[in-house]
């Protein structure tokens, strides 16, 4: 059975239809990549599925749950992970404070308790580290950190709300092609051993190629194709639009 069923959902900008019509479905334990050129409609689908965004019309069900109108913190609750980027205010704890901070607010403990709990989730926090293989780091201060260790603690930090769902919305920009497939292989185990579905977007093919189980294509706001890498690399219409004949 699909653990996310999204239907119908639509969302215009002005008179742009941004996202027209979309449906799809997610596995448990599902890795499948949303793909398409610039302007498909990628991102505007995650901040729908994040509750940033309310569609025009649509349904997001997780687990049978509706999701459209809920607040980003109530989809979060949830069980839905989404990797965001570390800003300036947490750069200056440590790699394994920042995951400690992150396994808190999981326990829906307070900001301010913080400094007295600190220990509290010290060999937690670690194991997460362990997992994106940064337990060597954790006590340097995360401003000093290379571009593909923050991007990996990003991941971590997804990780420690335990989500069934986790969105990625472009988790490798920026990074060079060994740290991309590093950082993919790295969510490719997880799904594997946890069993968490993935709906992730990234530019490089190669990379989505080796690792998703599953295609859904975008243009224009509207679904091209949808399958398997292998039905997905042999459609004409998207070798035609996207892969480039
Ligand atoms: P992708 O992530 O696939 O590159 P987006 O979802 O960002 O595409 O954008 C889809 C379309 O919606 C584009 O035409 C973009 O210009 C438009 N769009 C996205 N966000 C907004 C917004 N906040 N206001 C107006 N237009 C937007
Ligand atoms: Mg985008």
């Amino acid at each position: 059975m699909s653990f996310l069923v999204v239907e119908g959902l639509s969302l215009s900008f002005g008179g742009v239809r941004a996202v027209d019509d979309v449906s799809f479905t997610l596995a448990k334990g599902e890795l499948l990549a949303l793909i398409g050129p610039n302007g498909a409609g990628k991102s505007t689908c995650f901040n729908m599925l994040y509750g940033v965004s309310r569609p025009d019309s649509g349904s997001v069900k997780l687990d049978g749950n509706e999701l459209v109108g809920l607040k980003p913190r109530q989809i979060w609750r949830l069980g839905v992970g989404r990797t965001f980027q570390i800003t300036a205010t947490f750069t200056s704890m440590t790699v394994c404070e920042n995951v400690q901070m992150a396994l808190l607010s999981h326990a829906n403990r307070t900001f301010g308790i913080f400094r007295r709990a600190h220990d509290a989730y010290r060999d937690q926090a670690m194991d997460l580290l362990d997992i994106i293989g940064m337990r060597g780091q954790a006590d340097r201060p995360t401003n000093v950190l290379a571009y593909g260790d923050l991007k990996r603690l990003e991941l971590a930090i997804a990780l420690a709300n335990e989500p069934k769902l986790l969105l990625m919305d472009e988790p490798t920009a920026g990074m060079a092609q060994p740290e991309r497939r590093s950082l993919m292989k790295l969510t490719a185990d997880l799904v594997r051993d946890r069993g968490t579905s993935v709906l992730f977007t990234e530019h490089d093919m190669d990379v989505v190629f080796e690792h998703s189980h599953r295609l859904l294509v975008l243009n224009r706001g509207r679904v091209l194709a949808e399958g398997s890498v292998a039905e997905v690399r042999a459609d004409p219409k998207v070798r035609e639009i996207y892969l480039g004949g």
